[in-house]
């Protein structure tokens, strides 16, 4: 919705892309195809792509056709970034590429990831010597292998890099400024309202199984967690605002992710204190099913797009605390 006119986007503003992906959001629609292209690999090569990556990648996903995922992560480097070490060599053709990333979302049905990865193990500055690139899926020498969830599910992925070679085209901005680069994603990946709607469907079909006549504990609790999502949500749209300024909101996005996963955390507990059901995935009744579905989900809330702790050390160094 906001990408300039040229790539197949309206150039609307970032709060009427907010209105709609929350809408999206709070009815449950399925938005996984395109999730990862328009919040943040889009923007990233908007921001630094070439004008060849964007003339021949943004049209095609803002017209649904090509989905992206996130190579980051690795088996050794969740939460510590910097110890990445997949990595890129130059050689004749462009680069060759080896490594291991996981917990790789959609790798299996995406075109492209954005591979985040060394170019460099000589520098001694922890944060130096990375590059991003764009990996187009089918080139030889990547395997891609199922990891499959709590409750069985396959959405992410291993992927391994074996003797891969990427073309010069393929670097993302600059050699060597990748971590400057992927840490401008994160606002992107913190700050949305899939930060604390996860489980807001639940907290409907919670409504509706309670009825009307509902008992003052009852309402208590849902009122509390009403004051809180409407409040979240101010929080989550004003770094919606920064971010449409150029601003680089890192510390705002880390405290909105951390107060809105543990609302998304609290609200299955709760729905089980005030209606105590057995849950259950395969039950008619969508309260259940629901219930069922948000408590195998709840635990990832507060890992992925960056683990509890590890925000929280983000907040106290942004506060001066550390
Ligand atoms: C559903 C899901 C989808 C994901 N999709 C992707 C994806 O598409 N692409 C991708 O690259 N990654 C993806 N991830 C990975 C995600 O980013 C990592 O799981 C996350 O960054 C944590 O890393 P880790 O799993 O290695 O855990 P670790 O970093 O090993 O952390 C384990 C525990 O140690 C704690 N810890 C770690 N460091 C510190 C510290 N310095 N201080 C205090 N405590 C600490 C953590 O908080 C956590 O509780 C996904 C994860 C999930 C759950």
């Amino acid at each position: 919705m906001t990408w300039p006119k040229q790539f197949g986007g309206h150039e609307r503003s970032a709060l009427d892309r907010y209105i709609i992906v929350e809408e999206l959001l709070a009815a449950g629609a399925p938005v996984g195809a395109h999730w990862i292209a328009d919040r943040q690999s889009g923007p990233l090569l908007l921001r630094f792509g070439t004008e060849e990556q964007r003339q021949s990648i943004l049209p095609r996903v803002a017209r649904g056709e090509c989905y992206f995922c996130i190579g980051m992560s690795e088996p050794d480097s969740g939460s510590d970034l910097s110890a990445v070490r997949t990595r890129a060599e130059a050689v004749s053709e462009g680069y060759r590429v080896n490594g291991t990333k996981i917990w790789t979302t959609f790798a299996h049905v995406a075109q492209y990831m954005i591979l985040f990865c060394r170019t460099d193990t000589r520098s001694e500055n922890r944060h130096a010597g990375f590059s991003q690139f764009l990996v187009d899926l089918k080139t030889p020498g990547i395997e891609i292998r199922p990891i499959f969830d709590l409750a069985g599910r396959h959405h992410f992925n291993e992927v391994i890099f074996d003797d891969v070679i990427l073309p010069e085209s393929a670097l993302i901005g600059a050699l060597g400024d990748g971590w400057s680069q992927v840490t401008s994603e994160l606002a992107f990946e913190r700050s949305g309202p899939e930060r604390f709607l996860s489980s807001y469907v639940l907290l409907t079909e919670l409504v509706r199984a309670l009825g009307k006549s509902v008992d003052e504990r009852a309402a208590i609790a849902v009122g509390r967690l009403a004051a809180h999502i409407i409040v979240l949500r101010r929080l989550s749209r004003s770094i919606a605002g920064m971010l449409a300024t150029g601003a680089d909101p890192a510390v705002q996005a880390a405290l909105v992710k951390d107060i809105g996963n543990c609302l998304e955390q609290e609200i299955p507990e709760i729905a089980r204190l005030l209606n105590s059901v057995e849950a259950d995935l395969g039950s008619g009744d969508d309260y259940i099913s629901t219930l069922a579905e948000t408590i195998l989900q709840a635990p990832i809330y507060s890992l992925r797009g960056g683990a509890r702790e590890v925000l929280r050390g983000i907040i106290a160094r942004g506060l001066g605390l550390r």
